[in-house]
């Protein structure tokens, strides 16, 4: 099982992984529940018996008395932090080394960079969830996928067949580089995050091309706003599906033929952790929401249990109608240790403000920035056309202002809006001609750059 990796990608336990993702797509909630628990009970036996840092943090007695979901509250959590500070060798499973695993790092934008170690066996889950991402957004044996990212992948082996042939789109390179590797691919099914794909179309649209080809776009990692994503959509005539995932534990939710986002519960357990500190499971059969934790129910190498991954959701109902029995995400709201601070000292998860500003349609992009307490400096990028109902900046050192009148300017229409949602603050908007994305690629639609957060 712990064999040294292998060069190029395994395909046989990919196409296992497939087969058995596909039977439990439309399980029963009784089937579901049978693999989760069979799963869970072993990944907790597992980490206690062969993980150093997970025997200290479990008794060999809480391990043994472990029956699934519902004993999850008597594990300690995981938090990120615990990557960062302890040696690999603390975290991997005996037999595991840095060796005969595979590193995935996340980059650190919104705090420090983990490394989580992947063996063989591991990768053959995280690759078929990738895939089987794909194939459930409708992707077809001869499409041409465009990956909208910053670093390369693994080339697959089906490539050598003409079939599902991949191309890197860049997205550190020039806007113009990106066009240019864009059209030069002529892909048909376009992967990556919103606001870069909907850079290259906007692009293409300024320069007068229509681009035709392209079926399906999945989107992932960030929120567009509607008038960005009718735009994309719009000119691509494509349709869109989306997945919620991240480096360490995976696809955590991906959206059926209706657009719900489902979590993926046959290989994720999730919990939410609510703002009075109680944690309750995502398991469909109430709505919570609160700070995600994320049991990946595929962990052979270092098993994460109860892992911190730093996201607000919430989770309702699993009452979709379209076959699938799994509860649905609602939203997924930035990290969560992305509050604003009043002057008064007081804390609040940003998250809501943005809808008051993607509400406009003239905005097609924004990041919400506070620099110091009380303040919140709204930037929109409006889309093309409506800079003639005002561009500029908005209600600069005006806080507390009334409701906007008719014949306003839409920045000073959104610093109203703001205002109306968190009266008191300093609300600042200001039109620019684009908003700069993390190192990883990813905007982050609300950000704290006060000096000090403690
Ligand atoms: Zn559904």
């Amino acid at each position: 099982m712990n064999s040294a990796l292998a060069p190029v990608m395994r395909l046989v336990p990919v196409l296992r992984n497939l087969v058995r993702t596909h039977r439990l797509e439309r399980a029963s909630p009784e089937r579901l529940d049978a693999e989760r628990r069979r799963l869970l009970v072993r990944l907790v036996r597992h980490a206690q018996a062969d993980v150093p840092r997970y025997r200290e943090l479990i008794a060999p007695e809480t391990a043994a008395a472990f029956r699934g979901p519902e004993d999850l509250p008597s594990l300690p959590t995981l938090d990120r932090a615990e990557f960062h500070d302890r040696a690999p060798e603390e975290l991997l499973a005996a037999g595991f080394t840095t060796a005969n695993t595979k590193a995935g790092t996340t980059s650190g934008s919104s705090g420090i960079p983990i490394t989580i170690r992947n063996s063989e066996h591991d990768l053959g889950y995280l690759r078929a969830s990738y895939l089987y991402d794909m194939l459930a957004s409708g992707l077809r044996p001869w499409d041409r996928m465009a990956y909208f990212r910053v670093t390369p992948f693994l080339r697959h082996p089906l490539e050598r067949f003409g079939l599902l042939r991949t191309f890197h789109i860049d997205t550190s390179t020039t806007l113009d580089d990106q066009v240019e590797a864009f059209l030069a691919a002529r892909p048909t099914f376009l992967v990556g995050f919103p606001h870069v794909i909907a850079s290259v179309v906007e692009e293409l649209e300024r320069r007068g091309v229509r681009y035709g080809a392209a079926r399906r776009v999945l989107f992932g990692g960030e929120r567009l706003t509607p008038t960005a994503r009718a735009r994309v959509l719009g000119h691509l005539g494509a349709r869109c599906h989306e997945v919620y995932a991240s480096v360490e534990v995976f696809t955590i939710a991906r959206t059926c033929r209706r657009g719900a986002l489902h979590l993926r519960a046959a290989d994720v357990v999730v919990e939410l952790e609510q703002d009075d500190g109680s944690v309750v499971p995502a398991d469909g059969t109430r709505a919570a929401e609160g700070e995600i934790l994320v049991t990946r129910l595929h962990s052979e190498a270092m098993p994460l249990i109860r892992y911190r991954l730093g996201d607000r959701v919430a989770v309702g109902p699993a009452d979709c109608g379209c076959g699938r029995h799994t509860p649905v995400v609602l939203r997924v709201q930035g990290r969560s240790q992305d509050r604003f601070r009043g002057v008064d000292g007081r804390e609040f998860y940003a998250d809501f403000l943005t809808y008051a500003v993607q509400d406009f349609a003239e905005v097609s992009r924004m990041q919400l920035v506070q620099e110091r307490p009380g303040q919140v400096t709204v930037r929109v990028v409006l889309a093309a056309g409506s800079e003639l109902a005002g561009a500029g900046v908005a209600g600069a050192g005006v806080a507390g202002a009334g409701v906007a009148e008719a014949g306003t300017t839409v920045t000073e229409r959104i610093a109203a809006a703001v205002r109306e949602a968190v009266p008191g603050f300093d609300v600042r908007v200001e039109a620019v001609r684009s908003i700069a994305p993390e190192a990883n690629g990813k905007i982050r639609i609300v950000k704290v750059e006060r000096a000090a957060t403690g």
